[in-house]
């Protein structure tokens, strides 16, 4: 379906970004990987699917190196067609206690990344007349929890942003929407597992089941490839009018 195609998502080395970039090139999407740490083995496994990979280690808080990595994009892919802005960081701490280089990194990481990726990839998606942009948002892009005031403010900024491109782009071929993911159990989600544990003196499986009980109804975690099946739908042609949504997969979180 997506043969053709070239998705960059950034933050793909580990967790949510490489499970929806696996569900693109499963469709037939060329890839580029973004995000820290290893990139040889994600990239293997992509390549593994008969898709051509890339990958740039643009670094999300700094927009010289996203428009290095569009750049790239545009040398050895010929643009982007589908843009996930999944690149993401977390901090937990009370408002008045918030390390403000953390407040910073966390703005710009989790939403600035968005408006830089988006400015530089759009003029193309525009010109060939189809794109499509997908922010990974979250739960606490619709509502808050305690301790998160820097996510909870940087995920509903990124829900708005997506509304305002979607208006923008309302008659074109180029759709904009966000996805909202409840607990996906990722390294990020894995450190508050630990948290958790820590603080209540349980193992990690009662941490685990106590962190989803707090949040989560259907008291399962959304997995990555359950995500990207969700991603793979919105580059579809069916999801043509589906514009500017913040579309959960939250086991319910947000239906209370
Ligand atoms: P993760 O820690 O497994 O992956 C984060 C990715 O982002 C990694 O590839 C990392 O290298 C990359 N990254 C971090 N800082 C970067 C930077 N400055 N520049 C480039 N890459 C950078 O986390 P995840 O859980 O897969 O989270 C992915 C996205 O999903 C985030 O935006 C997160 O807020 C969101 N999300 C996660 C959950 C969850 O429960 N895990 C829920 C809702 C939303």
């Amino acid at each position: 379906m997506l043969k053709g195609k070239t998705a960059l998502v950034t933050g793909s080395t580990s967790g949510i970004g490489l499970g929806i970039a696996l569900e693109l090139a499963r469709q037939g999407a060329s890839i580029i990987l973004n995000g820290f740490g290893d990139a040889d083995g994600p990239k293997a496994e992509v390549a593994a699917l008969g898709v051509k990979v890339g990958y740039h280690g643009a670094d999300m808080s700094k927009p010289d190196d996203i428009a290095a990595m569009v750049a790239y994009a545009q040398a050895e892919f010929g643009g982007i067609d589908i843009l996930v802005n999944n690149a993401g960081i977390q901090h937990v701490a009370p408002v008045q206690d918030f390390p403000v280089e953390k407040w910073d990194a966390i703005i710009a990481i989790n939403l600035s990344s968005a408006f830089h990726t988006t400015r530089l990839a759009l003029p193309g998606m525009l010109a060939k007349g189809w794109g499509r942009i997908i922010n990974i948002a979250s739960a606490h892009g619709l509502v808050a929890s305690a301790q998160k005031s820097a996510y909870v403010a940087a995920k509903h900024g990124l829900v708005g942003f997506t509304k305002s491109v979607a208006l923008e782009t309302a008659t074109t071929g180029v759709t904009a929407n966000a996805i909202c993911p409840g607990w996906v159990l990722t390294p990020l989600v894995q450190k508050q597992v630990d948290a958790l544990a820590a603080k209540d003196g349980v193992d990690n499986d009662e941490a685990k089941r106590r962190l989803l009980a707090e949040k989560q109804p259907s008291l399962q975690f959304t997995t990555p490839a359950e995500l990207g099946a969700l991603a793979v739908f919105l580059c579809s042609d069916a999801a043509i009018n589906v514009r500017g949504q913040a579309w959960a997969m939250d086991g319910g979180w947000t239906a209370v």
